[in-house]
């Protein structure tokens, strides 16, 4: 097979490969199990939420229109018909002129239109209650139905599943929803001079640190890794080792031997599989340029640099997100990552034509703000990114960043 990349192509266009993967089945769990999943199907709710009108405050219920025009000099006295403990309802209509003393949470009297909040009001004995602010219908109050409508969809497929949504789902009284497989991601390292991390080096040789850093990422992405060991290089045992991961698991990262030397032998072992299709061997894009990605029967198979900060690099801003994707998320290659806006400490110059990624250690530049702090370390070396907090893109078209201008950092 001749050597040689193929075309390089862009972030965007290996988003658009990356997205022609189907999503994996979905499983129904109960909520204690949904954190970070991705929901599979719309959830309706079966009731009104909340099923009454509830104050947001402790306070006095009132119709609005009796506290209209009322102000500190100019008060609103109202007769005071009663009082609703928080498990307590009313089937009474609130008449005008009358209010009803009320705790966070309690339901309204039907009639009731607002809260005023007891901090606005004075209890001047003998059933009246004077009223120090005007009051809007609405006010201090959740309106029935506020949070979700019985028979009406509460979320949307797609969607992660965080503390909040499961709270929302509990408060419905869902307490078992589909949502996507969690991906299993196999994980692979090749390159004769590796040895596992557990080993002690002989001279030439050097511990896998990439099979862990890429099952911590893909476990951080919601996936669960399938460590699959360290294979030399040789063709053959690649090609059986690759062959085994597909069948095994969703998505398979094999990270080493994915550029275009002599010992770089993943492009040529894919080619041995049956049912399989190179994709991309080549991202305009650096650290990371010689990424592969293939199709083997169905699942995607990458060929991730063996350089570390490569391979971690290329591992979070692309194999993340496409886990996502495996696993249901609607936004994988969209959503907005944890970010912070930082001021550039210096220079960092960039090759036209491809999206660099620049590690960044971040310091507060004590004017409330951040600073970045570009590390332009050997890519060999394994601590550079253990100084980074972040990266920085800068899109391909550019020549460089310059210091003093201000730039998004997706945390780490
Ligand atoms: P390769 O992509 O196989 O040409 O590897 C590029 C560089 O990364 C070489 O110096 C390798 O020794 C190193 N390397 C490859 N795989 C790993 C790994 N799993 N852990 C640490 N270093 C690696
Ligand atoms: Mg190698």
């Amino acid at each position: 097979m001749e050597k040689g990349f193929l075309e390089l192509i862009s972030p965007e266009q290996f988003r658009g490969v990356l997205a022609t993967f189907s999503r994996l089945t979905s499983e129904t769990l109960p909520l204690e199990g949904c954190l970070g999943r991705y929901l599979a199907a719309p959830v309706a709710s079966r009731e009104d939420l909340p099923a009454l009108p509830r104050s947001g405050m402790d306070g006095y219920a009132v119709r609005a229109a009796d506290c209209f025009g009322t102000t500190e000099t100019n008060p609103s006295y109202l007769d005071l018909a009663g009082e609703l403990d928080i498990t307590e309802v009313s089937t009474e209509e609130l008449q005008p002129g009358t209010c009803v003393r009320v705790v966070t949470g309690s339901s309204l009297p039907p009639g009731a239109d607002a809260v005023v909040m007891v901090e606005h009001t004075a209890d001047l004995g003998g059933g009246t209650i004077e009223i120090r602010k005007p009051s809007a219908p609405g006010e201090n109050m959740m309106l029935a139905g506020e949070d979700a409508h019985a028979g009406q969809t509460a979320l949307e497929p797609g969607i992660p599943l965080r503390p909040s949504e499961i709270a929302f789902l509990a408060a419905l009284g869902i307490l078992e929803v589909p949502v996507g497989r969690r991906p299993v991601a196999a994980i692979l390292s090749t390159g004769d001079e590796l040895i596992p991390p557990s080993a002690t080096p002989r001279p030439g040789q050097i511990r896998d640190a990439n099979a862990p850093a890429l099952a911590a990422m893909a476990m951080q992405a919601g996936a669960e890794p399938l460590r699959m060991g360290i294979v030399p290089d040789s063709l053959e045992a690649i090609a059986a080792a690759l062959a085994e991961a597909v069948d095994k698991a969703d998505a398979v990262f094999l990270s080493g031997g994915s550029s275009v030397g002599v010992r770089d032998l993943t492009v040529e072992a894919l080619s041995l599989l049956p049912d399989t299709e190179l994709l991309v061997h080549g991202l305009a894009v650096s650290p990371g340029k010689p990424t592969i990605l293939a199709r083997s029967r169905g699942k995607a198979v990458w060929g991730l640099p063996g350089q570390v900060a490569s391979a971690q690099v290329v591992m979070f801003v692309f194999g993340c997100p496409f886990l996502a994707h495996l696993a249901g998320d609607q936004a994988a290659f969209t959503r907005p990552r944890p970010s912070v806006r930082a001021v550039l400490a210096r220079n960092v110059a960039s090759r036209q034509g491809r999206e660099d990624y620049v590690r960044v250690r971040l310091e507060e530049s004590g004017d409330g703000g951040l600073k970045a702090h570009p590390l332009l370390g050997k890519s060999g070396l394994v601590k550079t990114l253990v100084q980074a907090q972040g990266l920085v893109r800068i899109p391909a078209d550019l020549e460089g960043l310059e210091a003093g201008t201000t730039h998004q950092v997706v945390l780490l």
